[in-house]
C-alpha cells in the first residue's frame, strides 16, 4: 500500500562505493558475495502492480481440479512486503507462489470459494460445476512456481495445481475501466491503509448519484460499529459508480432478469436470499481500475440478501433497511475470514463443517483444539458450555450451535452480528479477528 520502490538494503551500500572508487576487483568480489543477498531481500516483486490468477474450479462433492485458465496484470496493487505471509491461517484453499525449487516460499494467500459452498449442496452429489475464480498477488519479478492449495477435512493442505511462471511470459495486460469514483472514506494518497472498494452493480448512468449516496449509508453505518469505529484511522474506501444497461438485479424466483455489469443474482444454490455474482473476471476486470484490498458490490436492489466470501468479495443490496447490518457480516466473511455463527436457517449445506476437525474460522470451534481459539478470552466464572441465558449476553462464553449446526460447534457468545443482524455488534472474539485482519493490511 505504498507506493515506493523498496529501498535496497545496506549490502548494496558496499557494491555501490566499490564501484565509485572504481575499485573493480573489490567490486567484483563484493558482488560475488552480496548479490544473491540483494536479489532475495530486494523483494521479490513489483507491489504496485497485481500479477492476477483466474483459473476454473471444477468438480463435485468427491473430486474437484483447478485449472490455469488466464494470466493477466493490472496496476493499482499496493501491498506491501509485510503483506507476503499473513499472521493467521484462514480459507480453505491458498495459493503459493515459491521460488522454482520449491525451497523458498515467497508468497501466500488464504482464500475461500462458492465452489465449495456448492460441492457441500445435494446437487453436487450427482453433478459437476465449474466456477471462476481469481486471485490477485503482487507481480513476481523472477520465475515463481504457482501452487493451488485445497484444505483436507484432517486439516492439511493437498496441492491440487502447480505450474511455472515467468514474468517475461506475454500475459493479458488489464486497461483499467474509467467510471466516477468518490472517496468515501481517507485520502486518495496511497499509504499503508486497508483499501476497500465499493462497486456499483444494477445502477444506470443516471443512478450514480443514488449509488454514491448509498454507498455512503453503508460506510457512515459500518464506522459505527465496532472495532471499525477505532480503525477509521486504517481504512481507506472508495467507490466507483460502474453503469450498468439495466437497473436491479437478477430475481430468479420472480423471473425477473437484468443485463447489469456484473450479473448478479439472488437464490444463489437455491436459497432466495443468497444474492451472488458468478462472475468474477468482470468484477476484477472493473476493481483493477483502483488499490483493493477487498471488494465490496453493492447491488441496486431493496430485496434483502448479500454472499460475502473470503478473500473472494463480499457483496450487498443496497436498498433494504437491514442492508447496512447485512453488508457488515458479509465482510465478516469476506475480509475477516469469520464463520457463521448461525445454526438455524434456510441454508442447505449439509456437514459444511467436520466435527473432528477444528475449523479453521477464528470464531467457531468443534472443540477438537480449543487451546487455539479463544478459551484463553472466557473468564473463571463464566461456566463452559455457557447455558444459553440472558445473563450471559455480555460475556465471552461456549455457547452451542454455530457453523449452520445446531450440536456440536460452538460460538463465542449468545449474539453477534455473525449470527444475527439483531445483534448489537460483533462479539469479541469476532472484534479482534477483524482488527487482525485490517492491521494486517494496513502495515
Ligand atoms: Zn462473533
Amino acid at each position: 500500500m505504498f507506493r515506493t520502490k523498496i529501498t535496497k538494503p545496506p549490502d548494496v551500500t558496499y557494491f555501490d562505493e566499490a564501484m565509485k572508487t572504481k575499485n573493480i576487483f573489490k567490486a567484483i568480489a563484493f558482488s560475488i558475495f552480496f548479490i544473491p543477498v540483494w536479489v532475495y531481500s530486494q523483494g521479490n516483486f513489483d507491489f504496485e502492480k497485481a500479477l492476477r490468477i483466474d483459473f476454473i474450479l471444477s468438480g463435485d462433492t468427491q473430486e474437484q481440479t483447478a485449472t490455469i485458465a488466464n494470466y493477466l496484470t493490472s496496476p493499482n496493487y499496493y501491498g506491501s512486503p509485510d503483506q507476503t505471509h499473513p499472521d493467521f491461517d484462514y480459507g480453505s484453499y491458498r495459493i503459493l507462489l515459491t521460488t522454482p525449487d520449491k525451497q523458498d516460499t515467497l508468497f501466500t494467500k488464504g482464500f475461500c470459494t462458492l465452489f465449495e459452498e456448492w460441492r457441500a449442496t445435494a446437487e453436487a452429489k450427482h453433478k459437476k460445476r465449474a466456477f471462476k475464480q481469481t486471485i490477485e498477488t503482487p507481480f513476481p519479478l523472477q520465475e515463481v512456481m504457482v501452487s493451488l492449495e485445497f484444505r483436507e477435512k484432517t486439516g492439511d493442505f493437498t496441492t491440487i495445481m502447480t505450474e511455472k511462471f515467468s514474468p517475461s511470459t506475454l500475459i493479458t495486460k488489464i486497461n483499467p475501466a474509467n467510471f466516477p469514483t468518490k472517496i468515501i472514506h481517507g485520502s486518495n494518497v496511497p499509504s499503508k491503509k486497508l483499501d476497500l472498494l465499493i462497486l456499483a452493480e444494477g445502477y444506470t448512468s443516471t443512478e450514480t448519484e443514488n449509488f454514491f449516496e448509498d454507498a455512503e449509508k453503508m460506510v457512515s453505518e459500518l464506522f459505527k460499529t465496532p472495532p471499525y469505529n477505532k480503525l477509521r484511522n486504517k481504512i481507506t474506501i472508495r467507490a466507483m459508480a460502474v453503469t450498468s444497461i439495466e437497473s436491479g438485479t437478477n430475481n430468479p424466483r420472480k423471473d425477473e432478469w437484468k443485463n447489469t455489469a456484473m450479473g448478479s443474482t439472488f437464490n444463489t444454490f437455491g436459497t432466495d436470499r443468497y444474492l451472488e455474482s458468478l462472475s468474477t473476471w468482470k468484477i476484477y476486470d472493473y476493481a483493477a481500475a483502483h488499490p483493493r484490498d477487498h471488494i465490496v458490490v453493492l447491488v441496486n436492489t431493496k430485496k434483502y440478501g448479500g454472499g460475502g466470501v473470503y478473500n473472494h468479495f463480499s457483496i450487498t443490496s443496497a436498498g433494504h433497511p437491514q442492508s447496512a447490518r447485512v453488508l457488515i457480516h458479509e465482510m465478516g466473511h469476506g475480509l475477516a475470514g469469520l464463520g457463521d455463527e448461525y445454526y438455524s436457517s434456510e441454508v442447505t449445506y449439509s456437514g459444511f463443517f467436520d466435527l473432528n476437525t477444528e475449523p479453521w474460522h477464528p470464531n467457531i470451534t468443534t472443540l477438537v483444539d480449543f487451546e487455539r481459539k479463544w478459551k484463553d478470552l472466557i473468564d473463571e466464572s463464566v461456566p463452559v458450555p455457557t447455558p444459553e441465558k440472558n445473563k450471559y449476553k455480555n460475556v465471552t462464553g461456549l455457547f452451542e450451535g454455530a457453523g449452520y449446526s445446531a450440536k456440536g460447534i460452538y460460538r463465542p457468545a449468545l449474539n453477534c452480528r455473525m449470527k444475527a443482524n439483531e445483534a448489537d455488534g460483533f462479539c469479541e472474539v469476532c472484534k479482534l479477528s477483524i482488527e487482525k485482519v485490517v492491521n494486517f493490511y494496513s502495515k
